[in-house]
């Protein structure tokens, strides 16, 4: 392993922009394409955002920790909340599933990562929390 980081928040919206940032730095030494780097923010935009208005539904109630690891150019990066978790994992990951349609969300966040990824994880235990590991 190359590098390793652990950044640690409130699971606050504004709070999404500053991962984006941390991790588009963190990836800079494998040297991306404007593409890779912007599929890269736009993974850790989604599952942040899922984290906080899946996770605790509410702005500032509770933590989230991104894990981050480089080994040349393979990146995996866990983000961890302690939330409300996922009941059904395999139904979550459907595209166009959501369980907030009345927030105008499309239920494409998984599905999204998983394209601009290599391999999504989703490990969640019911108001135990939910990790997503993304292998890029
Ligand atoms: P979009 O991402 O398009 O705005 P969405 O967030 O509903 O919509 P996904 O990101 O694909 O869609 O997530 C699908 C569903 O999985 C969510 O509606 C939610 O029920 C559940 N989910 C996702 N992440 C979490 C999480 N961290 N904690 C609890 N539930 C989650
Ligand atoms: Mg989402």
């Amino acid at each position: 392993m190359d590098n390793e980081i652990t950044l640690s928040f409130i699971a606050k919206s504004e709070n999404e922009a500053l991962a984006r940032m941390v991790m588009s730095s963190f990836i800079s030494a494998i040297d991306p394409t404007i593409e890779e780097l912007s599929e890269f923010k736009t993974v850790i935009s989604e599952a942040v955002t899922n984290a906080i208005v899946h996770g605790y539904e509410e702005d500032g109630v509770g933590k989230i920790e991104i894990h981050a690891e480089r080994s040349g150019r393979e990146i995996v990066v866990s983000i961890v909340d302690y939330g409300r978790g996922i009941q059904d994992v395999t139904q979550a990951r459907e595209p166009l599933y959501t369980t907030k349609p009345e927030q105008e969300r499309s239920g494409m966040g998984f599905t999204i990562m998983e394209s601009f990824s290599d391999d999504v994880d989703i490990y969640s235990i019911p108001d135990r929390g939910t990790t997503v590991t993304i292998t890029k």
